[in-house]
């Protein structure tokens, strides 16, 4: 049978302040002590009035630009009811009726960038985070830091058919709000919580089947497994000719099974009014006329025009695109490079491969961001030089490099000090150089036949010098005790 998923995704915004008090907003709340990052409002004190902060607002309508949303010139927020500690005043602000951000699409790689999805947005609405409830040892404790931090909800269309879909998009959407300053979105850290609404029917124009969604997911790894289990889980149920009702099941991924959290019969009713303490929210022109003009970052843009005008394969395009600061870099490099004068599409792949081996290879191995590693962006460009003019073979170049990343030092210091930069030698030349460094110390090959055979080394050592250290020694040896017997 096929599967239908849609999506409804939390992201924690990346604010200073929480969305309607001045208190601090983190992307992490871990490190600090519970209940210090509080005021009256974000503790739901009844005579304290919320207000949208500016900077969280102007976070949620770029976040909206990038999902290609229309952004409402009016919208507004409204109050979901429901009753729970977490929630002491039994409400939290959200966006029901007039979300700001409507209507959008993201536009995605699949099968390693070699087919494009596209995954229409209903909205992008903002909300505030509740308290965090703490469980220890049969006791239940609250923490405020993060009530009130500021949330966009992202609900998407049931445009999804399988999980590699559901993942690909995830990431693309990590990206775009990554790389736009909006979010962290760690899936690991709940910076983006993702609700999958999961159902099956037969054939792509039958209605949709009865939907499940299922929570606590916060890995790609347990969305595919949430997905493959529940799409099983129904096909069983369809072919013993159960129903089941609209629910909302609870992913336990050590054990590998769900659980119903509540059925539609059950479901809250959640008395959604609007909110009397906020005002209609009104943008106005200059607002909107600045958002138009602000330039965003549409990830797969880059990766379209990597895939299509540089011709980058899949490696490259991986090593480049998971992170912002390796992108900045990479473009930095191409520009630096682009001022020496080699302005070609084509030398952007000579970039993107150093970058991806040993660079990013290196970055991995040590958990060092790319600005971390002792590499000096005009440093790279004078080795992508030297690599161009093709006078050293590629494992030369890979020393080198190793070599500039362990030490700092520029290439051509290295090349230097490897003797990378001598000319080829052969067996006669080799021999032709020896019989000249017997000839410049004549009083030393009398002293070695009278019997001080060890003043062989010193001929060596010559020998050495005059081949730019590219002879082997026991070669050198054989040679020097060839010619002075
Ligand atoms: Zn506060």
């Amino acid at each position: 049978m096929l599967l239908t998923i849609g999506l409804e995704i939390h992201i924690k915004l990346k604010s200073t302040n929480k969305m309607f008090c001045q208190c601090q907003n983190e992307q992490n709340f871990d490190h600090l002590l519970p209940n210090t990052h509080i005021c009256p409002v974000c503790t739901w004190q009844p005579w304290a009035l919320p207000t949208l902060s500016k900077e969280v607002l102007e976070k949620a309508l770029i976040l909206g630009k990038t999902l290609n949303c229309t952004i409402n010139e009016t919208s507004s927020f409204d109050r979901k009811s429901y009753f729970y500690p977490d929630l002491p005043m039994g409400y939290q602000i959200t966006q029901l009726y007039h979300p700001t951000n409507t209507a959008g699409d993201v536009k995605f790689f699949l099968n390693n960038y070699t087919t494009e999805k596209i995954i229409h947005i209903q909205d992008a609405h903002m909300e505030c985070d509740t308290a965090k409830m703490i469980h220890n040892k049969g006791e239940a404790m609250i923490d405020f830091n993060r009530a009130g931090t500021p949330l966009v909800e992202i609900v998407t269309l049931p445009d999804f058919r399988n999980p590699e879909e559901v993942i690909e998009f995830l990431k693309e959407l990590q990206r775009i709000v990554r790389f736009n300053n909006i979010a962290d979105a760690d899936l690991e850290k709940w910076q983006m919580r993702v609700d999958v609404n999961i159902s099956i029917r037969n054939n792509e124009n039958d209605p949709y089947g009865t939907r499940v969604e299922m929570k606590n997911i916060n890995s790609f790894g347990m969305i595919k497994r949430a997905i493959e289990h529940e799409k099983n889980r129904q096909e069983a149920l369809y072919t013993k000719w159960e129903t089941f009702e609209q629910q909302t099941r609870w992913w336990d991924d050590t054990k590998g099974e769900s659980y119903l959290m509540r059925s539609k019969e059950d479901a809250l009713d959640y008395r959604y009014f609007p909110e009397p303490d906020l005002p209609t929210l009104k943008l106005e022109k200059e607002i909107l006329d600045r958002l138009q003009n602000q330039k965003t970052i549409l990830p797969h843009e880059i990766i379209k025009k990597m895939k299509e005008t540089y011709g980058f394969n899949k490696e490259y395009i991986n090593a480049l695109i998971g992170d912002k600061e390796i992108l900045d870099y990479f473009f930095e490099i191409e520009n630096l490079f682009a001022k020496e004068g080699n302005e070609s599409w084509s030398k952007s792949k000579l970039i993107a491969k150093r970058i991806s081996w040993p660079i990013v290879a290196r970055m991995n191995e040590n958990f060092k961001t790319i600005n971390e590693l002792a590499f000096d962006k005009t440093k790279l460009t004078e080795f992508l030089t030297k690599a161009q003019e093709g006078n050293l073979i590629e494992n030369q170049l890979k020393v080198v490099m190793q070599e500039m990343l362990s030490t700092g030092k520029s290439a051509s210091e290295i090349i230097k000090e490897k003797w990378f930069d001598a000319p080829a030698i052969n067996n006669n030349e080799i021999e032709a150089l020896a019989k000249e460094v017997l000839e410049e110390n004549p009083a030393i090959v009398d002293q070695y036949k009278w019997g001080k055979t060890t003043t062989i080394w010193f001929f060596i050592g010559q020998l050495m010098k005059k081949t730019w250290g590219k002879t082997n020694p026991k070669i050198a040896q054989e040679i020097f005790e060839k010619l002075l017997s």
